[in-house]
């Protein structure tokens, strides 16, 4: 049976102080923005172990961001020898469910078809997972869950690297860690042991719930997994079924005919479109038939696109209705002699004939002058 040493020499954050009161060691401005150093500083990295850092405040100074040497702060310190440095508890519950969520939902994973978890991050809204296999997500997002209403107890151990050899360790040790000195293991019961640094609940129960939301392959062949715990879930939860209900409320339906309306619309949509093409073609072949050398009309884009297709003989001009665009069919005359029209209206664009598209500032300028080029 192993033993367990608490050793007192732990990194400062993994105590979980809340708060300090601290000296300053360094104060400075870096492009405007205002950067600290303390003596004493209770703020948890950001991007340490993948965890998002701490907030909080340095006296009346807002915690922007947390570097491993220095604090961003929203604000300049006055000229004081000490200050409080709080942390925002609340944020840092809300982190440690997330953190907890991550080794409950890996080993979870793990456990469902043995894919590893190979990679994790946590933002701000939600965070991700990478997996080296395809997993049944429902069967290890279920037993997640399994987990987190069995409210296990959530043990933080620390032990030597050479203990540390004899757990059943989900991740193997790096050798970094195994340099570094005493290991601290996180133990969920008898479901998982993982060595972590970052911050977790005292029990699975105050994790709260689990939902993996999306997933997407990535570099690698890796299949990246986002999911939410505690009350991000909540929030998700609520942001989701705001959306649903709104959305429902346009069509005049329930949600649970939601999908079917949307897919209607879609439908319909995609009929009309061809429709209004076809209408299109039948009016750009009419107007084809009625235009004259050096006309200059007005169409809509659906129908230009037709109409310089179909006719090409004779030079004419299509404004695009509520637009500063302007296409020209101009046979006969060499590109040159276009971009050079062009050029003297301040028209951006070009073609390589004898159809041209531009945009153009001054349309009035433009129907006052095309007759220029084509007489
Ligand atoms: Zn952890």
């Amino acid at each position: 049976m192993l033993k367990f040493h608490f050793d007192g020499g732990r990194k400062m954050y993994f105590t979980r102080k809340s708060s300090s009161i601290t000296r300053i060691k360094n104060y400075f401005q870096k492009d405007g923005h205002h950067f600290v150093e303390l003596f004493d500083s209770p703020f948890y990295p950001d991007g340490s172990g993948g965890q998002i850092g701490d907030r909080g405040f340095v006296g009346e100074a807002k915690v922007l961001y947390v570097y491993d040497d220095s604090i961003e702060l929203d604000s300049p310190l006055p000229s004081k020898s000490e200050f409080k440095a709080v942390v925002d508890e609340q944020r840092r519950k809300e982190i440690a469910r997330q953190h907890t969520a991550q080794h409950i939902l890996s080993a979870a994973i793990e456990k469902v078809n043995g894919a590893k978890t190979v990679g994790f991050h946590m933002g701000e809204n939600d965070s991700t997972i990478d997996l080296d296999l395809n997993c049944d997500l429902r069967k290890a997002e279920l037993l997640s869950n399994e987990i987190v209403l069995s409210d296990i107890e959530v043990e933080e151990l620390i032990v030597t690297p050479e203990e540390a050899t004899k757990f059943n360790l989900r991740k193997d040790l790096s050798e970094k860690a195994i340099k570094s000195g005493n290991i601290r293991i996180i133990k969920i019961g008898d479901f998982d042991l993982s060595a972590c640094g970052g911050f977790h609940t005292s029990k699975s129960g105050e994790v709260g719930f689990i939902k993996v939301i999306h997933t997407e392959r990535v570099k690698g062949g890796l299949l990246r997994v986002w999911f939410v715990a505690g009350l991000r879930a909540l929030d998700d939860y609520s942001s989701r079924l705001n959306a649903i209900n709104e959305s429902a409320k346009l069509f005049d339906a329930s949600w649970t005919s939601l999908t079917e309306h949307v897919k209607k619309c879609i439908d319909e949509s995609k009929e009309k479109s061809t429709t209004v093409k076809k209408l299109s073609e039948s009016l750009a072949q009419y107007i084809s038939k009625g235009i004259s050398a050096g006309q200059i009309i007005e169409v809509d884009e659906s129908v230009a696109s037709f109409l310089l297709r179909i006719k090409q003989d004779i030079p004419y001009a299509l404004k695009i209705a509520g637009t500063q665009n302007i296409s020209l069919c101009l046979p006969g005359l060499s590109q040159d002699q276009v971009m050079n029209f062009a050029k003297s209206l301040g028209a951006k664009g070009g073609g390589k004939g004898p159809v041209y598209h531009f945009t153009i500032d001054n349309v009035k300028k433009f129907e006052e002058s095309f007759f220029t080029i084509v007489s």
